[in-house]
C-alpha cells in the first residue's frame, strides 16, 4: 500500500488526540540559531528528552512477567500502541508511529511489522519505503523533513526493532537554517554517478561523514536500487573509516543515516554520548546533531553545548578528522 494522500491530516489528527490523551509528551522548545565556520545550527531545549529510555534496555521491567522473563527486551514497536499509530499497514510490511517522547511536533517513524534488528543494513525495501514517506509528507505538508536511522550501540539508538524517524527542519520557511550537506550536494548531484566515491565536506565540518546525492528524477520502480546502490557506497566507507581508526577492537559497528530528497549523509559514530567527566556533563547526541540540530535536556545543558562549541562536541562521538577522506581504491 502506498503513502495515503490523507497521510499529513491523520498524522496532525492522531497527534492531537495523542497529546490531549497524555499518550504523546511533547515540550514546546525554545530554539536558538547559529552559525560556526559557515555551517547553521539550531540550539533547542527539549524537556522531554529526560522522558525517553536511554540505550537499548536489556528487558522489559514495566511488568511483573517481563522482570521475570529478562531474556526479552522491552520493544515498544511490537506491538506499536494504538493511540499513537498513523499507518497501521504501509508498503505491506511497515507500520508508521508517532514518537512517543517527541523532539518537534509530528515526530514520527517508520518501523518494520515484524521484529527486525536495528544493528542490520537496511534492505532495499526499507529505503523506498522511508524516501517514499518523506517525499509525500514534504509534498502533503509543504514542511521540508529529514529523515534519520540509528544503528548500532554507539549511534544513540534506544529501540532494537528497525525503525527510521521523521522530523520537520526547523523554520523552514525562513533561510536562517540550511542543512551543510546541501551546499556540498548541489554542484556533484547532475554528474554524480553510482559507483563514484561519496562526497566530503573539505574543511567544515570537522567530523567523518559521506555524502552521496540522490536522483531525484528516479522513477517509483528503480527507487529501492538507486537508493540502495548510494546507501551501500556510504556504508562501505562507514565499515572502512570504523576499521581504519583507533577505536578498540569488537568496538561496535555504529553510525547515523539521515536523508533528504536530495541526499543521504552517512556518520560514523564513537560514542553515543558526549561526557566530561570533570564537568559532570553527559550529553546524549542524537542523529541530527550531524546536521547541526543540537538537542539540551534543560538550559545548563545547552548553556555547555554552547560553550564547548558544536564543533568539539560531534567530534568527540564520531571519527573527528581523523576518519576524513583519504585516497583508497576500494573500501572495506
Ligand atoms: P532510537 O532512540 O533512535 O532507537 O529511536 C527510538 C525512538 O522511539 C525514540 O526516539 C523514543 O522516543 C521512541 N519511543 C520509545 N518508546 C516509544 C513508544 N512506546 N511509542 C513510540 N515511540 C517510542
Amino acid at each position: 500500500m502506498s503513502v495515503p494522500s490523507s497521510f499529513y491530516e491523520s498524522l496532525k489528527s492522531t497527534y492531537s488526540k495523542a497529546i490531549d490523551s497524555g499518550d504523546l509528551i511533547f515540550t514546546p522548545t525554545s530554539t536558538e540559531y547559529t552559525t560556526v565556520d559557515d555551517v547553521s545550527y539550531v540550539y533547542s531545549v527539549i524537556p522531554t528528552l529526560k522522558e525517553k529510555p536511554q540505550g537499548i534496555p536489556k528487558a522489559d521491567e514495566s511488568t511483573e512477567e517481563a522482570k521475570e522473563d529478562d531474556s526479552k527486551p522491552f520493544d515498544p514497536f511490537d506491538p506499536p500502541s494504538p493511540p499513537l499509530t498513523v499507518l497501521s499497514d504501509y508498503a505491506n510490511d511497515y507500520a508508521v508511529v508517532l514518537n512517543k517522547f517527541a523532539v518537534v511536533p509530528y515526530h514520527f517513524i517508520l518501523i518494520t511489522k515484524k521484529q527486525k534488528s536495528q544493528a542490520s543494513p537496511l534492505e532495499p525495501a526499507d529505503l523506498k519505503a522511508a524516501y517514499s514517506l518523506l517525499r509525500e509528507t514534504n509534498k502533503q505538508s509543504g514542511v521540508r523533513h529529514v529523515g534519520f536511522f540509528n544503528s548500532g550501540l554507539n549511534s544513540g539508538a534506544s529501540v532494537d526493532h528497525r525503525h527510521i524517524q521523521f522530523i520537520e527542519f526547523p523554520s523552514s520557511k525562513s533561510s536562517e537554517y540550511v542543512p551543510w550537506p546541501d551546499k556540498f550536494v548541489k554542484p556533484h548531484a547532475a554528474s554524480y554517478k553510482d559507483g563514484d566515491k561519496p562526497i566530503s565536506a573539505p574543511h567544515s565540518p570537522f567530523f567523518a561523514h559521506f555524502l552521496a546525492p540522490v536522483d531525484t528524477t528516479t522513477k517509483d520502480e528503480d527507487l529501492a536500487d538507486h537508493l540502495s546502490f548510494r546507501y551501500s557506497t556510504l556504508l562501505s566507507r562507514v565499515l572502512t573509516s570504523l576499521r581504519n581508526s583507533s577505536l578498540p577492537p569488537r568496538t561496535p559497528i555504529s553510525y547515523n543515516l539521515l536523508f533528504t530528497e536530495e541526499w543521504l549523509l552517512a556518520v560514523p559514530r564513537t560514542a553515543p554520548d558526549f561526557i566530561d567527566k570533570e564537568a559532570g556533563v553527559s550529553i546524549g547526541i542524537n542523529a541530527v546533531g550531524a546536521i547541526g540540530l543540537l538537542l539540551a535536556k534543560g538550559d545548563d545543558e545547552l548553556r555547555y553545548i554552547k560553550e564547548k562549541g558544536p564543533v568539539a562536541i560531534l567530534q568527540a562521538v564520531s571519527l573527528g578528522s581523523e576518519g576524513g577522506p583519504e585516497d583508497t581504491d576500494y573500501d572495506y
